[in-house]
């Protein structure tokens, strides 16, 4: 147990933050778990008396496997590296969508896409506004007075939709610059921007969500980042693959450096001290793995398979963890809450997101969890994935593709060899579960207030328009 200056006080806090949960059994075996591994903050012999803040960093279109924590080769993030070796790395997170608005939707809620936002086409989807039933991740974390600040480089993500509920602010990071399009708002403003609004937090409990979308298309990393690792093209064709690969590199490098230089701001305003920083990607990006190209279109690990790391308050004692247990996305919401100390406001009917922090001390008992992904954007909107254990199975309607495909990840991760017919009584379990656990959510769905499609302000049309998603 650690000790404190003032351990009643600390003591009392804690408890005040752990208890007042409506799941008073699971927090309390949280903070027993957190206790015994020594995670509480602590500075020297001290428990640190500052509440526990959570800065979330989400770069959109990441694979984990182009991140040299996760078996990269190039150069590509020394910085996310070092938070991932020192803290707690998730090797087999995946999103529960392959592309953004779903998976932010997933955080935001706690609920698995289907179960929020019906199947839609791309041109609808990108227009569909979160429910209002559903408290979001800092409409929670603001009605337990938690400072809550939004810093978000997507036009998809708009004010408009409902995405910056419970935001005390929300800075739209390309309009506050007055920067073209995505990838090219300049990091250093990023990185200003947020940090002159960090002032005042240092005592307070604050929750941060900083969106940054450098390495989606189209990727244009600026000198001396656009060829480090060799020529770089901003077109999109298979023959020039290589050079693609080339482009999207850089800018991971470019974004690791602008999370390091986050990281300088987070401290100078002495906010990494009690500041729980997250690292994680709404979808990873398809370089012709598959056939295909981008996001949105598949579910392949390509797509689905991206980094989660939680890097510990620098004044907290904490062993490095690497979990292989496979946790979804979704799970990162009562996770922050959870590290806020904020109760959990489940929404009813079956609970889709377990908090992680109890991975930290046990493995799961009993049968793997089933992990779904859901909803591409264009084609077969109504297609979906299961993950159970080591398994995937992926059920599309799309012309061209087997109705059914099994992967065996263990054996073969590049998913090269669909197994279907080989284990077809396997193939039938998993389907029956990915079909049970989608009719679930479209009950859930359907219980919601129908919601029509927003018409979006112009400068967010002209920015989707100019990437090609509206014509
Ligand atoms: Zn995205």
């Amino acid at each position: 147990m650690p000790t404190a200056n003032s351990p009643e006080l600390s003591k009392q806090e804690l408890a005040r933050r752990y208890t007042r949960a409506p799941h008073r059994a699971t927090l309390a075996s949280i903070l027993a778990a957190l206790t015994l591994t020594g995670l509480l903050a602590c500075r020297g012999s001290s428990v640190s008396p500052s509440p526990a803040s959570v800065v979330l960093i989400l770069i959109d279109t990441l694979r984990a496997d182009h991140l040299g924590s996760y078996g990269y080769s190039r150069p590509t993030s020394p910085t996310i590296d070092r938070l991932g070796a020192e803290g707690i790395l998730f090797s087999q997170a995946r999103s529960v969508a392959p592309w953004t608005n779903p998976a932010i939707v997933a955080l935001f809620t706690g609920r698995r896409p289907t179960a929020v936002v019906p199947p839609l086409e791309h041109r609808q989807a990108i227009r569909t506004p979160l429910p209002a039933e559903l408290p979001t991740l800092a409409e929670s974390a603001r009605k337990d007075d938690v400072r809550t600040l939004a810093f978000v480089d997507h036009p998809g993500i708009s004010p408009g939709l409902g995405f910056a509920r419970g935001f005390d602010t929300f800075v739209r990071l390309f309009s506050a610059g007055g920067f073209p399009i995505w990838s090219n708002t300049d990091g250093e403003f990023v990185v200003d921007e947020i940090e002159r609004h960090l002032d005042g937090l240092r005592d307070a409990r604050s929750f941060l969500y900083v969106h940054l979308v450098y390495p989606h298309r189209p990727y244009a990393p600026p000198a001396p980042y656009d060829g480090m690792f060799g020529p770089t093209t901003r077109r999109t064709s298979q023959q020039h693959r290589e050079e693609m690969v080339n482009a999207y590199d850089a800018e991971i490098r470019y974004t690791d450096d602008v999370v390091s230089a986050l990281l300088g701001a987070l401290a100078r305003k002495g906010l990494r001290d009690n500041s729980w920083v997250v690292v994680t990607s709404d979808h990873g990006e398809g370089f012709w793995e598959h056939g295909r190209a981008e996001h949105g279109n598949s579910f392949y690990d390509e797509l689905l398979r991206v980094p989660l790391i939680l890097s510990p308050p620098a004044a907290a004692r904490i062993r490095p963890q690497r979990i292989d247990t496979p946790v979804s996305l979704v799970d990162l919401h009562p996770t922050v809450l959870d590290l806020l100390g904020v109760p959990r406001h489940q929404p009813p009917g079956e609970i889709h997101a377990l908090p992680l922090l109890p991975l930290l001390t046990s493995s799961p008992a009993g049968a793997p969890r089933d992990l779904l992904s859901q909803q591409p954007h264009g084609g077969d909107v109504t297609g979906a994935a299961l993950l159970r254990g080591g398994w995937k199975l992926i059920r599309r309607s799309e012309r061209g593709h087997p109705p059914l495909q099994l992967y065996d990840l263990a054996n073969d991760p590049r998913e090269r060899e669909n197994v279907s017919a080989e284990q077809p009584e396997l193939v039938r379990r998993l389907e029956r579960a990915l079909l049970r656990a989608l009719a679930r959510d479209e009950a859930e769905r359907k219980s919601l207030a129908r919601r029509e499609p927003e018409d979006l302000d112009d400068e967010i049309l002209e920015r989707l328009r100019a990437l090609g998603y509206l014509r």
